[in-house]
């Protein structure tokens, strides 16, 4: 018998065996499994707009903030680089303005000194293009390609405003950290993929490097803390990139630096013994052979 003859006028046709009771549990395991699939929250969920005033212009724009009590920190890389689950956080940490063009990692944006404001209209703001204001969301995530661009306006922007050498090293380390983490989005698939991901970690490279550089001639110049840093977290990330440019002496000096430190605290120091025993096997390694 089908229970649903009669529905024909309304379109519809159900066959004889369809089954009002049918066990959903088969299905439902199915479906279950999608709605888990399903909870994975979007990285738009992590963000909210906040209106910020421009330093330089004055003008009031919205910038993409991350909702800090929604992240959960994940372990960061050996030389610091944050991780966050469903987020890379880094790619919001920076403010640009669409009306003049004056842009800076967060921390930086807001106190600007006259003299700084100055330098910054007559290099940045003059030659400045603003792009078509796009009716874009305004919680809408950025993907790699367009944060990577807007740090690389920041650094522009603090050689043009004369900035400290550790907010210009600091603009590339994340700029080469951003890098990294594009690098390890982009899947193997595909000839585009892969070459996208062989510029990446050249440029990577080079601005590990600059901002490697850009760090030692910092902490021979400035005072702590340093880009929000005390002195043991910069001492262990120069050794980290020390180490990668396999200078182990200037390495086995700042490990040092934090080992003997009365202020750095355990976990820190923790790292930098790691590290220290890494370098060890590799230079006995390379003894060797
Ligand atoms: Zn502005």
């Amino acid at each position: 018998m089908n229970l649903f003859s009669g529905l024909e006028k309304f379109g519809l046709k159900a066959d004889e065996e369809m089954n009002l009771f049918e066990d959903e549990s088969k299905k439902g395991s199915v479906a279950g499994g999608v709605t888990k699939e399903a909870e994975i929250p979007t990285e738009e969920t992590f963000l909210l707009p906040k209106a910020v005033r421009c330093a330089v212009c004055d003008k009031v724009f919205k910038r993409k903030m991350v909702k800090n009590g929604r992240v959960k920190r994940e372990e960061p890389d050996m030389d610091l680089r944050p991780r966050h689950q469903y987020i890379d956080t880094l790619k919001y940490n920076i403010t640009s303005c669409p009306f003049c063009g004056y842009t800076a990692l967060n921390n930086y944006f807001e106190h600007l000194p006259a003299g700084q404001v100055k330098l910054v209209q007559e290099k940045i703001c003059a030659n400045f293009k603003p792009e078509p204001q796009k009716e874009e969301d305004e919680i809408k995530p950025y993907d790699y390609d367009t944060a990577v661009a807007m740090h690389k306006l920041s650094l522009f922007t603090a050689i043009a405003k004369k900035a400290k050498t550790s907010e210009k090293a600091y603009n590339c380390l994340v700029i080469s950290w951003l890098l990294r983490a594009q690098k390890e989005s982009l899947s193997d698939d595909t000839e585009e993929n892969k070459a996208k991901k062989e510029a990446c970690a050249k440029e990577e490279e080079a601005f590990y490097k600059q901002a490697y550089d850009g760090f030692l001639k910092a902490v021979a110049t400035e005072m702590f803390p340093m880009c929000g840093m005390d002195q043991s977290t910069v001492d262990y990330l120069l050794a980290c990139m020390a180490s990668h440019f396999k200078q182990y002496d200037v390495a086995s000096k700042c490990i040092a630096n934090v080992l003997t430190s009365v202020s750095a605290n355990r976990k820190i120091k923790d790292k930098a013994l790691a590290m220290k025993e890494e370098i060890v096997a590799v230079i006995h390694k390379e003894k060797g052979n």
